[in-house]
């Protein structure tokens, strides 16, 4: 079977980086916020043109502790999207704050024309989510959250070393979060997260929360502090594997560029071509007959998967949660899509395997 993201070749080709930089830790004897998340920090800060980076548990986390640091509290509203796979609607949750639910244009990140009908009410936050790698329309959001005095926030998990207009993603808004789970483009061995923050006192408030709301040793100042902090082992991992990132992100736009070339089915619609504000996290083509489509790939030995598949307000979790107007091209991505292998290591010759199984592929006729 053909994986969508074969974990098991990208650890071969830095097994070797990857076992000196944990021996380090080991030796060192020094295994939470030590001089690998602090340095980690630093590496991530530079890379993504930010001054401040701290590190967290993971992801959601990320977002979460985000809002917060940037005054979210209970009942505020935040405005995001809703065919993203959940997280930002757990981290709103979690805060007790309210989602308001902002519908998607055809890059499937948030529609500035949508945003700017909700930015009016209320809204206390915006999570922009920078979906499959593809980075939403950065100019346009900004300017809107800047003439509304609204914070912005990126999730930028899927993103990591996108550009828009020579800008990186997370070093738009006013907080950036990255997840490190194993399959994002820069992955951990395990669990981790990070927070940029353009502002110092953001930042104190950032380190504050990841750990009890400590601001100093045993002094507890911020409220809804917690523990959620980044290994020691993670940050030698991720430092040892950030040089290789912008090849690698290379090579999945190469991919996405390959299946652009070779992919010839009129009932398959595929992304835009591919800039540096796409790091082809995702390859995400549509169709129609989604369903169908992804049988042929599994009758071919390949795999497939849908990112994803709910609208947030749809889940059971947040019954009650549903938006008031309809969000019509959320409800569309998420009956359409279907995301094909796009990793680093996969070959020439696999994408031409992928591409023509899915020109072979007719759809279903409906009645
Ligand atoms: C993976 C992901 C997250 C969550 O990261 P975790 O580390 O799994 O908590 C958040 N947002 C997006 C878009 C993601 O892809």
């Amino acid at each position: 079977m053909l994986l969508i993201n074969d974990l098991g070749r990208h650890s071969a080709t830095f097994a070797s980086d990857i076992h000196v930089a944990m021996r380090r830790v080991v030796d060192s004897g020094w295994y939470v916020l030590g001089p690998e998340v602090r340095a980690f920090e630093q590496e991530l800060a530079a890379y993504c043109r930010m001054p401040y980076c701290v590190g967290v548990g993971n992801g959601t986390d990320a977002l979460e502790l985000g809002l917060r640091a940037l005054g979210v509290g209970p009942g505020d509203i935040v405005a995001t999207v809703a065919n993203a796979g959940m997280y930002s609607s757990a981290a709103i949750a979690s805060i007790g704050a309210i989602p308001r639910y902002v519908d998607v244009d055809e890059s499937l990140t948030m529609s500035p024309a949508a945003l700017e009908k909700v930015l009016g009410g209320r809204v206390r936050a915006v999570i922009v989510t920078h979906l499959y790698g593809r980075m939403a329309s950065m100019p346009a959001i900004l300017h809107l959250c800047r003439a509304a005095g609204v914070p912005l926030v990126e999730d930028c998990a899927q993103a990591i070393g996108a550009e828009f207009d020579g800008t990186p993603a997370g070093a738009w808004g006013d907080v950036g979060c990255f997840s490190f789970y194993p399959t994002k483009n820069l992955g951990a061995i395990g669990d981790g997260g990070a927070m940029l923050a353009r502002d110092e006192r953001v930042a104190e408030r950032m380190r504050a929360l990841r750990q009890y709301g400590w601001t100093r040793k045993y002094e507890a100042t911020i409220p809804a502090g917690r523990n959620s902090r980044l290994d020691e082992l993670q940050s030698a991992v991720l430092r040892a594997k950030l040089p290789y990132l912008a090849g690698w992100n290379v090579r999945r736009r190469a991919i996405a560029d390959r299946y652009h070339g070779a992919i010839r089915n009129d009932a398959v619609q595929l992304p835009p071509p591919s800039d540096p504000a796409y790091v082809a996290h995702l390859y995400v083509v549509r169709t129609a007959e989604r369903d169908a489509l992804r049988s042929h790939l599994s009758a071919a030995r390949i795999a497939s998967e849908v990112h994803y598949p709910v609208p947030d307000y749809r889940q059971s979790a947040l019954a009650g949660r549903a938006p008031s107007e309809e969000l019509p091209a959320t409800e569309a991505a998420c009956r359409e899509v279907l995301s094909l292998p796009c990793f680093p290591e996969m070959s020439d010759k696999e994408v031409d395997t992928v591409a023509e199984a899915v020109n072979r592929w007719e759809p279903p006729c409906t009645p």
